[in-house]
């Protein structure tokens, strides 16, 4: 088992990216990763208006993998991941969906017990997921912002037991991930999620056909993941894409598919305050047996 420690970390999934570990088909690596924030927050007293914007988002790695050869698929299993007890959640003026509304920055730290976030009175099923895992993109890429390479998807179906497929822009690959969450919902209104630190445990493998975005699985559905800074325009390259992998897989002419579509291909937010915005499509396996791009 390769393991990674959290201090080798990146701030950005570029054309030069050097590995700091390296890996095979089949291998299994754990990721230990600071919190989306660096570890900067500590108490309620830090806002995020306080912290060093450079420390933000770190991911670790990156790591080579072997037979990821430009133009393939890396295939990376989530295995386990593994939270701190302690999450932070943070919002300012201007953050998120309604930031005009706030008035000065907020930050709550929320303590995580057994299988529940803690949040005030409130007590909130932990469903720990991964914000940022991506691989080498071919523009030199903040790990803030989400893109075809991955990123800072935070999508919440990241998460135990899923599987997510990336297109590789450079041999190798080079895995890094970060950024976990105790728990967010759809959106991650307010900025933030419960932010944390933690380990990822993955097995990584190669596919030989191409991808154009991220893909994730789980046991249901494929789900195609498009980001963009304009939300209408992420919702629309991602329908486009879903209705053709229905109409192939199917054996359908394109106006079938597009009704297919209307039918059993559901629209999904993921979020809606980073850089750039991610939509997912929720392909179920029932009208698409198998990926295939
Ligand atoms: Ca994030």
């Amino acid at each position: 088992m390769i393991v990674v420690p959290r201090e080798k970390h990146v701030y950005s999934f570029g054309p030069n990216m050097k590995e700091v570990a390296r890996a095979k088909p089949g291998d299994i690596i754990v990721f230990e990763t600071l919190d989306a924030l660096g570890g900067q927050i500590k108490s309620e007293e830090d806002t995020i208006e306080k912290i060093d914007f450079s420390r933000v988002n770190p991911a670790t790695g990156p790591v080579y993998i072997e037979g990821a050869e430009k133009g393939k698929t890396l295939v990376v299993k989530i295995l386990d991941i593994e939270v701190e007890k302690k999450g932070v959640i943070v919002t300012a003026p201007g953050a998120g969906v309604l930031g005009s509304k706030v008035k000065e920055p907020k930050t709550r730290i929320c303590e995580i017990k057994g299988n529940f976030v803690y949040f005030g009175n409130l007590r909130i099923p932990l469903k720990p997921m991964i914000g940022v895992i991506g691989v080498a993109y071919e523009e030199e890429t903040p790990t803030g912002t989400p893109g075809p390479h991955g990123g800072n998807m935070d999508t919440n179906l990241i998460t135990i037991g899923s599987t997510v497929y990336f297109p590789v822009f450079k041999d190798g690959a080079y895995l890094a991930l970060g950024d976990l969450h105790a728990v967010m919902a759809d959106g991650e209104v307010c900025v933030s999620a419960c932010e944390v630190a933690g380990k990822v445990m993955v097995k990584v493998d190669v596919a030989e056909y191409k991808l154009k975005w991220p893909v994730v699985e789980d046991r249901d559905s494929y789900y195609l993941l498009v980001s963009n800074e304009n939300l209408e325009k992420a919702i629309e390259e991602a329908v486009s894409l879903g209705v053709e992998m229905l109409k192939k897989a199917n054996n359908i002419t394109w106006d079938e598919a597009y009704m297919l579509a209307s039918l059993v291909m559901d629209v999904q937010i993921s979020q809606l305050v980073d850089p750039r915005k991610t939509v997912r499509i929720r392909l179920p396996k029932q009208y698409l047996p198998q990926l295939q791009p």
